[in-house]
């Protein structure tokens, strides 16, 4: 099964993928997996590599992980695909798809499962594509021999802690605030404008010695088609007000409604004026 769930999901673009038994995990969500019909099992922890070269755009004014089309709808997709192959390869078991609203604490899983380490950043981190990957997980009741691999950390090299424009071991991050709903104030305002990203931040990430081995190995681009296709790396606040609901809501940007994103873009564009 182990090798069947690594083929279908490395002709996908998808290389990092490790088993961890179930009765490892931290389950947060146990109702997830009673709705699924699994009680224990395994979880193949991936990782899914989304930074593409459109994200190397020089104009890029959000994070790499905005760029592409939301997250949500490839791992669907994937799911979609996937989990009626698995259900004809394997009748007696049973399989489920979850990232992000996932039944188990998807990080820890994932280091246990050996696919990386804790960065210092507070982000999960591969050697293969640094910290610019989207954890999800195929469930199943098959139990399997998948023991937890040594927690590993990362090199502590502090680079990250260098790079933050706010202080990242003493003010909230800067990603955090270009979310944050009504008003900013002034103070507020001139961080997000001098870091010049209108929504979220990936200094920390792009300082890393990882990202950096990442980049010059070239494994830390994805060659999955969903987060080339429809990338916006520089956005402005028309394309915002031209993209109907349908489209807008695709976007990482949407959770927090149209208007937090335009006026973090109103406020770049009126040069801080805003
Ligand atoms: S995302 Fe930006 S503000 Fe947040 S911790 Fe990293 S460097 Fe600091
Ligand atoms: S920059 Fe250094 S300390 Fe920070 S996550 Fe990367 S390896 Fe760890």
């Amino acid at each position: 099964m182990e090798q069947t769930i690594k083929e279908l999901l490395r002709a996908r673009g998808i290389t990092a993928v490790a088993p961890i038994a179930l009765s490892h995990c931290t389950l947060t969500r146990p109702y997830l997996l009673e709705r699924a019909g699994i009680a224990d099992g395994t979880a193949f922890m991936l990782a899914v590599p989304y930074y593409t070269t459109e994200c190397d755009d020089p104009a890029r004014n959000i994070s790499a992980y905005a760029v592409s089309r939301d997250y949500h709808l490839f791992f669907r997709t994937l799911f979609d695909e996937l989990l009626p192959v698995l259900h004809a390869r394997f009748p007696a078991q049973r399989f489920a798809g979850f990232a992000d609203h996932s039944p188990i604490a998807e990080a820890e899983a994932a280091v246990k499962a050996g696919l990386g380490s804790f960065g210092c950043n507070h982000l999960f981190l591969t050697e293969e594509h640094s910290s610019f990957v989207f954890l999800g997980e195929i469930v199943t009741d098959a139990v399997l021999d998948a023991p937890p691999r040594e927690v590993r950390t990362c090199e502590d090299c502090g680079a990250c802690l260098r790079a933050c424009p706010v202080g990242l071991a003493v003010h909230s991050c800067l990603s955090a605030l270009t979310q944050k709903k009504g008003e900013l104030s002034e103070d507020e305002a001139a961080t997000v404008l001098k870091n010049g990203s209108a929504w979220g931040c990936d200094r920390c990430q792009e300082a890393c010695p990882v990202t950096k081995r990442a980049r010059a190995r070239g494994t830390l681009y994805s060659e999955i088609p969903f987060f080339r296709e429809s990338a916006i790396p520089h956005l402005t606040a028309a394309r915002v007000r031209e993209m109907n609901d349908a489209e807008f809501a695709m976007r990482a940007y949407s959770w927090r409604g149209r208007e937090v994103i335009l006026r973090n873009l109103e406020y770049f564009e009126q040069g801080g004026k805003a």
